[in-house]
């Protein structure tokens, strides 16, 4: 696996391998690779002929310095794991190549945006859609694999792909889950072993939320919506009254605008901070046939 640091570098590296007609498949990463990243390279292993990962811990869609600061890096060991799990190029920019003095051209998404992350971190999409702009350009990328772990971001830039005719395929990734259900998140390493067991509530919400959606008092009514949300904010109350939630959500999937009536299908999700720190998880629910 080569190692690379600049664009101009990557585009050059990339040059040969278009030539070669291989399908170029991209996975963009912030590091502290995990088995959730690796099931993406891995995918992009199994569908392209080259697979690029970047780490870069994009400082503009942090809009908590601290949050920044604890981010985990750890190079040597991302390019270890990155390579065995199928990367053939590593790109490691510096901020100073992705942001050079000067940077002033951002990429504002639109509603899907707005709620649920958007909401409670200011600017965050922004950063978010500027960064992977950029690096879909340089890579120019076949097909670029996001994690239905951050359903809200894979939502936001599919449209953004779309909105820009970005000549990149998205392909979304099941998320992967630790074995009791935790879903796994760079951040998790910062849980205290205390805060770690608490945060087992997560899957907890969003396994009783399916179920809550069988049983027969919810499958009929037309406020579905909010009344699985309202239970689901119970629930964590009764098990779990010292967490701080940001949000619990029930959306539409595609449009992410919050639902009444769950009529097929229900995303459901959640932001907490437990301990400390904060985690994002979702599911997406399924009313059982009328
Ligand atoms: P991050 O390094 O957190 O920016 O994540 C890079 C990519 O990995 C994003 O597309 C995430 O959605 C994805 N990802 C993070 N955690 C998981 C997970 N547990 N399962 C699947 N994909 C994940």
């Amino acid at each position: 696996m080569e190692r690379l640091t600049t664009a101009s570098s990557v585009r050059f590296r990339l040059r040969e391998a278009r030539k070669a007609e291989q399908v170029i498949g991209y996975v963009p990463t912030m590091g502290a690779l995990h088995e959730g990243h690796l099931s993406l390279i891995r995918q992009a292993g199994s569908e392209c002929g080259t697979v690029v990962v970047s780490v870069f811990v994009n400082p503009t869609q942090f809009n908590d310095a601290a949050d920044l600061e604890a981010y985990p890096r750890d190079l040597a060991r991302d390019a270890a794991l990155a390579e065995e799990a199928g990367a053939d190029l590593l790109f490691a920019p510096e901020a100073g190549e992705m942001y050079p003095e000067g940077f002033q051209t951002h990429i504002t998404p639109g509603a899907l945006a707005k709620p649920l992350e958007g909401h409670f971190r200011p600017g965050h999409f922004e950063g978010v859609c500027t960064v992977v702009a950029k690096l879909l350009n340089i890579v120019q990328p076949d097909r670029a694999y996001f994690g239905e772990k951050d359903w809200q971001q894979l939502k936001v830039v599919e449209r953004m792909v779309l909105d820009l005719n970005l000549p990149t395929a998205i392909v979304s990734v099941p998320t992967v889950r630790e074995p009791d259900g935790l879903a796994m998140s760079s951040r998790n390493a910062r849980l205290s072993p205390d805060a770690r067991e608490r945060a087992r509530v997560i899957p907890y919400l969003l396994d009783t939320a399916q179920e809550l959606l069988e049983s027969a008092t919810t499958e009929t009514r037309t406020d579905s919506g909010p009344v699985l949300r309202q239970w689901l904010v119970s629930l964590l109350e009764s098990h779990q009254p010292a967490a701080q939630v940001d949000y619990i959500a029930v959306m539409d999937p595609e449009t992410l605008h919050e639902i009444n009536e769950i009529r097929d299908r229900a995303l459901v999700a959640i932001a907490l901070h437990i301990g400390g720190v904060r985690l994002i998880d979702n599911r997406i629910i399924t009313a059982p046939p009328r």
